[in-house]
């Protein structure tokens, strides 16, 4: 088995410490060979980077916009402290998760949102990291931003968007990020980007634990989730949208992997 699949974003942190490690090396016989672990608020910074050395894995750490506070001031500043500290560490492999989010209850602090977006931003060129970049309903702002600060280098993750909107991402170098959503025959758009992106435009994500899997919301109804072991049929569902085999799909997102991320490490398989 020579697959080597590689997760652009996930939260495996949240889990035991025990649980991470099982979770990992379950997955690995699935051909899991490198991640993300990206961490949302100041509080998990250390907790993606010791989950991230248990399990030889990537983190990531940034402000969510979902779980700005209002010391948003301070947790900023504490970010900029921590990738000083950390620039030379060799799990560190991005900023993340940051972005914007204009859904209903997050919609209020926009504007403080886009400040906190767009300091990460400069600290993504300052500190040579790429994003991994969260957008619900707010891809034409993330545009903007973007626009605003080139060049910079990274993944919307979850894409969800408009073709249109994925052509001006990749427009700026970013790659788009796709996941349990694609498992869904309800998610036509999702499906069909996937289907017709040109194949340095993608890389595949569980977003572990949301964002469960279609046939994990039949399994477990109470508290479904996406696992790294589903991160393999993922790589499977792109192969078939795209009409190619999952070696030639699983060596397109390893390369884009690697592209977007070149500090992501790789790991032996069993
Ligand atoms: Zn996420």
């Amino acid at each position: 088995m020579s697959l080597r699949w590689i997760d652009t974003h996930n939260h495996l942190f949240v889990f035991k410490e025990k649980e991470q490690v099982e979770l990992v090396s379950q997955a690995k016989e699935k051909g899991y060979a490198g991640a993300l672990i990206c961490a949302g608020g100041v509080e998990n910074f250390e907790l993606a980077r010791q989950c991230a050395i248990r399990t030889g894995l990537s983190y990531a750490v940034g402000l969510h916009p979902m779980y700005l506070r209002d010391r948003w001031q301070e947790d900023l500043k504490e970010l900029e402290v921590f990738l000083e500290k950390h620039a030379e560490d060799p799990y560190l492999a991005a900023i993340g998760e940051c972005g914007l989010d204009s859904s209903e209850a997050y919609r209020s602090n926009l504007a403080i949102q886009e400040r906190v977006l767009s300091e990460q931003m400069k600290m993504s060129k300052r500190y040579g990291l790429p994003l991994s970049l969260h957008g619900r309903q707010a891809m034409d702002l993330l545009l903007k931003y973007m626009r605003r600060l080139a060049p910079l280098k990274g993944v919307v993750h979850a894409f969800n968007g408009s073709p249109n909107q994925a052509q001006r991402f990749m427009d700026f170098g970013f790659k788009l990020g796709f996941g349990g959503a694609a498992s869904y025959d309800g998610s036509k758009r999702i499906r069909k980007t996937l289907a017709e992106l040109p194949e340095d435009a993608w890389v595949l994500e569980t977003d572990c634990p949301d964002i469960p899997p279609d046939w994990r919301r039949d399994a477990n109804k109470d508290n479904p989730m996406s696992l790294p072991v589903d991160l393999a049929a993922y790589g499977q569902i792109a192969a078939e949208l795209r009409g190619i085999s999952e070696e030639a799909a699983c060596d397109q997102a390893l390369k884009n992997s690697l592209e977007v991320f070149p500090r992501l490490l790789i790991n032996d398989l069993p």
